[in-house]
């Protein structure tokens, strides 16, 4: 069997590691029914950076909130910690970590968060270097015939 492995250059996960290419994560997702509940058919991205994470704001209830957790639609009770992330949406700190080591973005809003994948690092990059070009092209358009 590791020879196998081993002669199509695949190394097995080893415990605790995490599927790290897309097509792993996608195939754990679907395993995992996650698929649907992401709503996309496109490669997802790739998991949030542990800095990022580590970064996140922590909250602690305090008796007043009303506010649900939108992974398990539970209600937040007293004393419950909850991540805030930057598009300050709450969820349980346990709800929102395994979600934000599979995929960087808000499951609500899908704000992004930063991520260790350089590769989709240079995307993100690229894509608002397109938006940014975008919007000069709309300015000038705009001086010129507005
Ligand atoms: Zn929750
Ligand atoms: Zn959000």
């Amino acid at each position: 069997m590791s020879d196998y492995f081993e002669e199509m250059g695949w190394t097995p996960l080893q415990d605790g590691a995490t599927p790290n290419s897309l097509l792993q994560m996608a195939r754990f997702l679907r395993d995992m029914g996650m698929w649907e509940m992401l709503g996309q058919h496109e490669k997802l991205p790739p998991p949030a950076s542990k800095a990022a994470v580590e970064a996140l704001e922590e909250i602690k209830i305090t008796d007043a909130e009303s506010k649900q957790c939108p992974v398990c639609l539970k209600t937040f009770e007293t004393c419950d910690i909850v991540k805030c992330l930057p598009c300050h949406h709450s969820f349980h700190k346990e709800c929102i970590i395994p979600w934000l080591e599979k995929t960087n973005s808000c499951p609500l809003c899908r704000h992004e968060l930063p991520t260790d994948d350089e590769d989709y690092e240079l995307y993100r990059k690229e894509k608002a270097r397109a938006v940014e070009r975008e919007k000069d092209l709309e300015t000038l358009h705009n001086s010129m015939f507005g």
